[in-house]
């Protein structure tokens, strides 16, 4: 059994220092710091359990990321539009870099320090990260660049092939995740989401299941069943990436769906078991997730994770 670990930097919150920013849609722009200190208050971790990740070289970025994307990071109304904070689009872009740009790309270091664990059976709780809509040569939907992408990219440089399962679990279909992996044997995309809203359109997963309406507790965790049956039956990971958006929650500001704080947990526990079931490593990432509420429930679900990691 691997270990339980968590990373986290301070310089992964959006906008940090810089005033007058405002996201339009309420996503909560201190979330990393927030998990932390909700899974330190909740008592899943201690103020020393979150390692900080290595830095890595915007440019390297370039591997994965067309020359449209790379330039964009240094193109103040590029990142404004892709990171849908209209209020960036008028600031210097050394501004802009240190509010959004820096953050996501410290977090794609963070992302990949973490497949790095899960790779030798680790479960690891990402506090950034779930960039999913960001795809080759596309930063949209909040995602300008694709952690996902960047940290499979990494693995495989370092000589580590893993069979590795991408379960997109946020309200909003992993596009750019469905884009990155394509056609790559060794990567399963899954997503699980709401079917009449962005992106518009989609690039399918390997398989996907959309759903419309005000889903509540129970028919999610029906879908959701049934989704892990199917992938059970086809694929066979030893790892799981597991992108747990909170914005499937009933006051979310985007979604329709109308799932509780306990119907989140209930998503968490049953990812939890089926990768406990699997036997291999785990990252979790928060993803989207428009409500106030947000980084308590992505606490939540993280501690709830740990849990069944450390006893069952
Ligand atoms: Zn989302």
């Amino acid at each position: 059994m691997g270990q339980l670990r968590y990373i986290y930097h301070p310089g992964y919150d959006f906008a940090r220092g810089v005033p007058f920013v405002k996201q339009v849609h309420g996503f909560v722009l201190g979330k990393p710091s927030l998990i932390r200190r909700h899974l330190i208050e909740m008592g899943a971790a201690r103020s020393g359990d979150f390692e900080r990740p290595d830095p890595i070289a915007e440019k390297a970025l370039s591997a994965i990321h067309s020359s449209e994307v790379m330039l964009g990071l240094r193109n103040s109304k590029a990142v404004a539009a892709a990171g849908e904070l209209p209020s960036l689009a008028i600031l210097p872009n050394a501004l802009v870099r240190h509010a959004l740009v820096k953050p996501q790309v410290r977090a794609c270091g963070g992302t990949a320090q973490a497949l790095a664990y899960a790779a030798d059976g680790d479960w690891v709780f990402h506090l950034s990260g779930g960039f999913h809509h960001a795809r080759p040569c596309l930063s949209h939907g909040f995602c300008l660049v694709n952690d996902v992408a960047w940290a499979v990219h990494a693995l495989r440089a370092s000589g580590v092939r893993r069979r590795i399962l991408v379960l997109d679990l946020d309200l909003h279909q992993g596009d750019g995740n469905a884009a990155f992996f394509k056609d790559d044997e060794e990567v399963f995309t899954a997503s699980l989401h709401q079917e009449d809203t962005f992106p518009i359109p989609k690039v399918p997963s390997d398989l996907d299941r959309g759903l419309s309406g005000a889903v509540d507790d129970h028919e999610y965790s029906r879908a959701l069943d049934d989704l892990l049956s199917d992938i059970s039956e086809r694929v066979s990971p030893e790892i799981v990436i597991y992108v747990a958006g909170t914005d499937p929650y009933c006051d979310d500001a985007i979604g329709s769906f109308a799932l509780s704080a306990e119907g989140l947990g209930a998503r968490d526990e049953r990812v939890a078991n089926f990768t406990k079931r699997l036997g291999g490593g785990l990252v979790a990432l928060p993803a989207g997730g428009y409500s106030t509420e947000s980084p308590r429930i992505s606490a939540q679900g993280f501690a709830t994770m740990a849990e069944i990691h450390r006893t069952h």
